[in-house]
């Protein structure tokens, strides 16, 4: 059977390479896209490789349409159609609402919003002619619940689940599921940058009393992406260690 071939946007550290080196494990084909980081996405091209999977690293700023249209002409060039997107690239510019500037608040959806619109827009047709197509965002318990200084992170993270419920609708009858994660907080460069008092406070806060890892999340992420998903679609999965109960 042909490997699926599978794009991770912002893929080069944190949760996306979580997730693309999963992929790896599978022996999939992966789209390591990456803005700026360039070593760190060819070391998970690397690591890719090592666990049996393709990969290539593709320099794409989500926020511009035509770089993503260059993606996908490597993409192809590389490996033929796309069966699997997962947006997953992200920002944070945590400022409490009322110092927000106009700036930072576009920045922060730009990446989010017109990033995902701009990366499903161009492989729609991929995961509509892919056999078990998939499209997968990363949301994040933000988006449910608020956070002190995210108003700008909230709102778009609340934005996708919007946006992935619709997708599931249109994208159904080609047989293309689509689906978010919710994570809660993971350790990644995004948390662990907080003060010590916060993280503090996010363990005593989460009933299972810790961080969440990258592979717990790709783990989940490696299910919705595979055959064994397909009767799922349009659902918002939550892992977040049950801080939200
Ligand atoms: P991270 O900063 O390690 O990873 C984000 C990646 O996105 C980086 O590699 C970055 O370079 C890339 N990126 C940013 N802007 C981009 C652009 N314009 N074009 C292409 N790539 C771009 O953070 P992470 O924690 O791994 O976050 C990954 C995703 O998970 C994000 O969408 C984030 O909002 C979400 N999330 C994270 C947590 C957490 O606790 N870490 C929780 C919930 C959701």
């Amino acid at each position: 059977m042909r490997p699926k071939t599978c794009v991770v946007t912002g893929s080069s550290n944190g949760i996306g390479r979580g997730i693309a080196e999963r992929f790896g494990e599978e022996g999939c084909n992966v789209v390591v896209n990456y803005r700026s980081s360039k070593e760190a996405a060819e070391e998970a091209v690397e690591t890719v490789e090592a666990s049996g999977g393709s990969a290539i690293a593709v320099q794409a700023d989500v926020t511009d349409i035509e770089q993503v249209e260059q993606m996908r002409e490597a993409a192809h060039e590389a490996f033929g159609q796309v069966d699997v997107l997962v947006n997953n690239a992200g920002i944070n510019q945590d400022v409490l609402f009322k110092e927000m500037s106009h700036e930072e608040w576009d920045v922060v959806l730009d990446v989010h919003l017109d990033g995902a619109f701009h990366c499903t827009q161009v492989f729609y047709d991929d995961l509509v002619d892919a056999e078990q197509g998939r499209l997968i965002n990363i949301s994040s318990i933000v988006g449910k619940g608020g956070n002190f200084g995210q108003a700008n992170y909230a709102t778009a993270k609340a934005g996708i689940f919007g946006f992935t419920r619709t997708l599931a609708l249109e994208l159904a009858r080609e047989g293309t599921t689509a689906n978010c994660v919710a994570p809660g907080f993971i350790s990644t460069r995004m948390v662990e940058e907080l003060p010590e008092k916060v993280k503090e406070r996010i363990r005593n806060d989460t009933p299972l009393g810790r961080l969440g890892t990258v592979k717990e999340v790709a783990e989940v992420v490696a299910f919705l992406a595979s055959d064994r998903s397909s009767f799922i679609t349009g659902e918002i999965i939550d892992i977040n260690g049950g801080k939200d109960l």
